[in-house]
């Protein structure tokens, strides 16, 4: 059985990750799965421990990082521990299923050492969106939107380290481009390296 594709998706905060990775999961599911994070933030409005994320204790997400848990880890917005579990990824992929993570860019670096054949895609918007986004999300409080687009301006200096970037201006326009990347991952071609 061939492994099924390991699929990174970065980008800032605002920059539609949820968004268009939940639209790639209506299309492709059951061969692409969402792998879900463990992370010590709190759960936002709406948010469900086990769907969302794995909302873990800073104890359970430092006993996880000693027993080699992680596939990649890292502290993201200088305060709250977020990575990928293993167990999220592993068996899956040798079941030929593919996996796509919502991750940041230190954790797509982690990611891209150690898995040389993942494709990794670097999601962005035009400037200026992703403060209006956030706030038109409305799950985050003001001080919480200062603080990832600050990140957001760092995070974008790494962009070059991707395999494509990706701008989500028009929504439907981004879906079919990583629905085309995609949908080649899956039948074993690798994306032209773009832009
Ligand atoms: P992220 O997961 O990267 O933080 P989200 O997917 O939560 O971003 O998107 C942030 C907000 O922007 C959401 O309210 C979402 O509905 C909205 N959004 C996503 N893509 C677009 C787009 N192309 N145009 C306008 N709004 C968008
Ligand atoms: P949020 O708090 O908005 O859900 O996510 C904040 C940031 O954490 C986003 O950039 C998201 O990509 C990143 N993130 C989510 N899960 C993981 C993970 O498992 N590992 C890493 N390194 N980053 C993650």
């Amino acid at each position: 059985m061939t492994l099924g594709p390991l699929i990174i998706v970065s980008g800032p905060s605002g920059s539609g990750k949820s968004t268009l990775i939940g639209r790639m999961i209506a299309r492709f599911s059951p061969r692409l799965r969402h792998s879900i994070s463990a992370t010590t933030r709190k759960a936002r409005s709406g948010e469900e421990d086990g769907i969302h994320y794995h909302f873990w204790t800073p104890e359970r997400f430092e006993q996880g990082i000693a027993a080699g848990e992680f596939l990649e880890y890292a502290t993201v917005f200088g305060r709250h521990y977020y990575g990928t579990p293993k167990t999220e990824v592993e068996s899956y992929r040798e079941a030929g299923v593919g996996v796509i993570l919502d991750i940041d860019v230190q954790g797509a670096a982690q990611i891209k050492h150690n898995c040389p054949s993942a494709f990794l895609i670097f999601l962005m918007t035009p400037e200026g969106e992703y403060a209006k986004r956030l706030r038109a999300r409305g799950k985050d409080s003001e001080e919480d939107i200062i603080r990832r687009i600050a990140e957001a301006r760092s995070e974008l200096t790494r962009a070059n380290e991707f395999d494509v970037r990706l701008l989500n201006d028009d929504l439907e326009q981004a879906s079919d481009e990583l629905n085309q990347m995609i949908d080649g991952l899956l039948n074993g071609r690798f994306p032209e390296k773009a832009s």
